[in-house]
């Protein structure tokens, strides 16, 4: 018998939607919404930025392990991995006995039919899925509508002999799984560039000024089997893991334009060169609304909060780095105290303790936003603590 797999939900949305508003909801911050994204109280003002938290994508994939759990409360619930890159959300779901393959010990050989196994948001690769499938595993299925419009996108290249090239991170799950697509099966290639460096250094091959054993070195990881820079960089179609920063896809997608235009002529642009922006509508929306935030009135510093392995967040995080003091935090407990914060900066591996982050003696405006992983509960216990640090230190503290 071929493998159940629910793809819309489980119809249990109203019988889990209690439990999700008191494990996610924030008051708190539905009362910011409501007074124009901005919080006020003694000597600290917040501004919100308009679009962030929890996206679409997001929003559903945890309704439906919800619902999983809801519709099979005896039977063994297993997730491929994170189902969002949150820590406190797959805590919650940790919480409700569902496990996850990733953890020690778990093991994908060890799935027999009676379990039952939720894809997560950005997709998993044909070949897990196809031993999900042989196991004879139960499935649901929660990858997100713009990933699969993205893997739509670089099957069509396949199909008509065109390269991938992917503006992602070779390492993310979404990349992984968009990479399965792309190889159609071993028909088609692909090459993942991560920014605008590893674009020139492939643009610089196109035009017949690259060394092919430093190209393959160098992109090892990032190819397909058998990719070979002299056959397949002559047809490439351009598209995005869709939660990197738009402004770089886009300038990426052009530099590949001109190399093949400078190559081959313009003419022949129109075979040889394809591209479609793959970034979400989520992600857009988030990093258009920082940049206005930004730019809509002086903030002495921003708190982005968001998974350190949320490529979401890290991009909000780059993109106010160069304009203000941006920290970058996992959680709430990362606000020590009004001296001290502990935070992800950008383009670093790790976290760590900066000092002296908080103004001291004068009101504060600060902005804030985070990553379409991030419930809004956490933004509300932020808010609450910044509060506490700011009014506290200035002996004003409710
Ligand atoms: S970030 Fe975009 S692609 Fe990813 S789950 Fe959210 S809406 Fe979907």
């Amino acid at each position: 018998m071929p493998p159940l797999i629910f793809r819309k939900g489980l119809d249990l949305k109203h019988e889990v939607a209690e439990v999700l508003s008191e494990s996610y909801h924030s008051d708190l911050v539905t009362s910011i919404k409501d007074r124009d994204y901005r919080y006020e109280s003694g000597r600290l003002t917040i501004h919100l930025a308009r679009e962030f938290g929890f996206c679409y994508g997001v929003d559903r994939a945890v309704d439906y392990a919800y619902q999983t759990r809801k519709r099979f409360p005896d039977r063994p619930v297993v997730l491929t991995g994170e189902i969002i890159h949150n820590p406190h959300v797959n805590e919650q779901l940790r919480a409700q006995g569902i496990r996850f393959l990733t953890d020690p010990g778990e093991s994908i050989d060890a799935l027999t039919p009676n379990d039952v196994v939720i894809l997560p948001a950005f997709g998993v690769t044909i070949e897990l899925l196809q031993q999900l499938e042989q196991r004879g595993c139960t499935l649901v299925d929660t990858t997100c509508g713009s990933v699969l419009n993205v893997w739509k996108n670089v099957k069509r290249y396949a199909a008509d002999g065109f390269t991938s090239i992917i503006h992602g991170k070779y390492w993310h799950e979404e990349t992984r799984a968009t990479v399965s697509q792309a190889s159609n099966g071993g028909n088609g290639h692909y090459l993942v560039v991560l920014n605008r460096e590893e674009a020139e250094v492939a643009c610089r091959y196109i035009r017949g000024e690259g060394d092919r054993a430093a190209f393959l070195a160098r992109f090892e990881q990032a190819i397909s089997p058998g990719f070979d820079p002299d056959l397949h960089l002559v047809r490439i179609g351009c598209a995005n893991q869709t939660t990197m920063l738009s402004s770089e896809s886009l300038q990426i997608g052009e530099m590949f334009r001109a190399a093949i235009s400078d190559r081959y002529g313009e003419a022949e642009e129109v075979w040889r060169f394809r591209a479609f922006d793959t970034i979400c509508s989520a992600t857009q929306d988030r990093q258009d609304a920082v940049s206005a935030l930004l730019d809509a009135q002086p903030l002495d510093l921003i708190i982005v909060i968001g998974g350190y392995n949320s490529s979401n967040t890290c991009n909000l995080a780059r993109i106010c780095e160069p304009r203000l003091p941006t920290y970058h935090i996992a959680e709430p407990d990362c606000l020590l105290s009004s001296f001290e914060i502990r935070h992800k900066p950008v383009g670093a591996k790790d976290e760590r303790i900066s000092t002296g982050w908080l103004p001291q003696g004068r009101s504060i405006a600060l902005g804030l936003t985070s990553g379409a992983s991030t419930p809004d509960n956490l933004i509300g216990t932020v808010v609450r603590r910044l509060d506490a640090l700011v009014n506290s230190a200035f002996g004003l503290s409710k």
